[in-house]
Parts: structure tokens; sequence; C-alpha cells
């Protein structure tokens, strides 16, 4: 497919209006957007353009890089994960929606890192399917659930859970189906 140096105003406005703020790391704009409630979680496009350029580099150069780090208690920023690259091939808008697909992959890890239980040796995130901890790599089982309370509190507690967990679907579910990210941008969801 041919290649397209896509303008990076196009790029730049698709990054800000889902909430990103531009950074530079070296001489290449990357935007970064930090989980809404797990701020140490953070988002981050490799744009693949240098700062003040008006396009992408040219032809052979980097892809578009998505990936997901934690910021720990010590200060140290790790890589938790990382999307497919996307590649300046196609239409503006198709490159755009790749993009916008890998920045929510990478924000779908982070809300179930943060809605997880953290590591009980350091308290960092642990990644959903392993169980292992992003700082210190140790496993740990999930904690077992605390005992059963009193028959009333119990089903009070059921009753809280189904809510919580209703409204934690139809978060991601509003999150994963608008493609122009509105509710992202804003953090109304
Ligand atoms: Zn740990």
């Amino acid at each position: 497919m041919a290649y397209n140096p896509i303008d990076t105003d196009i790029l730049k406005s698709a990054l800000e209006n889902a909430g990103f703020k531009a950074t530079k790391v070296g001489k290449e704009l990357v935007y970064v957007r930090d989980h809404h409630k797990e701020p140490r979680l953070h988002v981050k496009v490799y744009t693949s353009v240098t700062v003040g350029k008006a396009n992408a580099k040219k032809k052979g150069a980097d892809a578009i890089r998505t990936c997901l780090t934690y910021t720990d208690a010590k200060g140290k920023e790790r890589g938790v994960g990382k999307a497919k690259r996307v590649f300046r091939t196609g239409t503006d808008s198709a490159i755009v929606g790749r993009m916008k697909q890998r920045m929510r992959e990478m924000y779908d890890l982070a809300n179930r890192m943060a809605k997880g239980e953290r590591c009980p040796h350091c308290g960092s995130v642990r990644w959903p399917d392993s169980g292992k901890c992003v700082s210190c790599f140790k496993k740990s089982a999930p904690q077992k659930a605390a005992p059963a309370p009193a028959n009333m509190e119990k089903l009070e507690a059921e009753m809280h859970e189904m809510v919580a967990k209703y409204e934690a679907e139809q978060e991601a579910a509003a999150f994963l189906s608008d493609p122009d990210f509105y509710a992202f941008a804003t953090g109304e969801w």
C-alpha cells in the first residue's frame, strides 16, 4: 500500500481530541495520557514526527508506536504493554483510525490493571492475565474474598457488586465503541 506522509496537524488534533498531551522524547513528538483512576499508568503514542516538522518522517522511517507505561513508587517508569505498530500507509483517516484502535487497546489494558488488586509486596499494579507485578515481578495469587457477612449484609454486598459490575461494563463498552473518543476525551465515562 502506498506510503502516506500524513500531515502532523491531523495526528495532533486526533490525539488532543482524545485528551492526550504533547511532550517529546529526544526530537520525537510523543503524546501522553494518564489513566483516569490510576495516574501512574500512562498511555503513550510515539508519533514518529520530529518536533517542528510538518510531516511524519520520510518513507521507511519508524511507524507510530503506542505503549503503556507505569511509574512505580520509586519513580521508575516501566514499559508494561505495547500495541502493534501503525504504518503510515492508506488514507489519513485509516491511519488515524488504526492509531486510535491501538490507543484503546492500551487504555483497556490500563483499565484492567487499575481495577485489579495491587502487588502485596510493593503496591504496584499487576498484569491481569499472569498476576505478575510489573515492578518487582513477583507473582501473587488473587486475594480471597472477604468472609461471608450475615445474610442481609451479604445480599446488600452482592447487589452493590452487581451494580458496580454493570457500571464498569457500560463504561468499558462506551469507551471501546465510541469512534470519536468523545467520552474518553471529556472524562465523562
Ligand atoms: Zn511488586
